[in-house]
């Protein structure tokens, strides 16, 4: 089962992306909370270090977390982290522009063409 910590409350979840069920927190949209909520799962794998936290890693923070702690953040993962989230969403972009192309290529030009057609029809003496 997957493991994860609401980086909010320190309450245990089970995706790191989900609305934490106890304080009602979601990271999503915010890349840098993000970030941290997959550090603190075991969803995370850092292949530099051949790393990935532990359940009783998971649970030292969690408990950190809800004694009102803060957690020492890596900060050049975290950038990382936030990164490559940045890369995937550029990524995503040109599909999304290729979908407003093709609509435009199969409805806005026919309509264009059939309004010059019909302007240069009228205006023939
Ligand atoms: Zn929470």
């Amino acid at each position: 089962m997957a493991l994860a910590v609401c980086i909010q409350c320190g309450y245990l979840k089970k995706s790191p992306y989900s609305i934490c069920i106890s304080c009602h927190y979601s990271p999503k949209g915010d890349h840098q909370a993000m970030a941290k909520s997959l550090l603190l799962s075991d969803s995370y794998f850092d292949p530099e270090r051949d790393y990935k936290p532990g359940k009783k890693e998971l649970q030292e923070a969690s408990e950190r977390l809800q004694a009102g702690n803060q957690i020492d953040w890596d900060e050049t993962i975290l950038a990382r982290l936030v990164e490559e989230q940045r890369e995937l969403e550029r990524y995503g972009s040109p599909s999304w522009l290729k979908i407003v192309l093709l609509l435009f290529a199969m409805f806005i030009i026919p309509i264009i063409a059939l309004i010059v057609y019909i302007l240069r029809a009228t205006n023939r003496p």
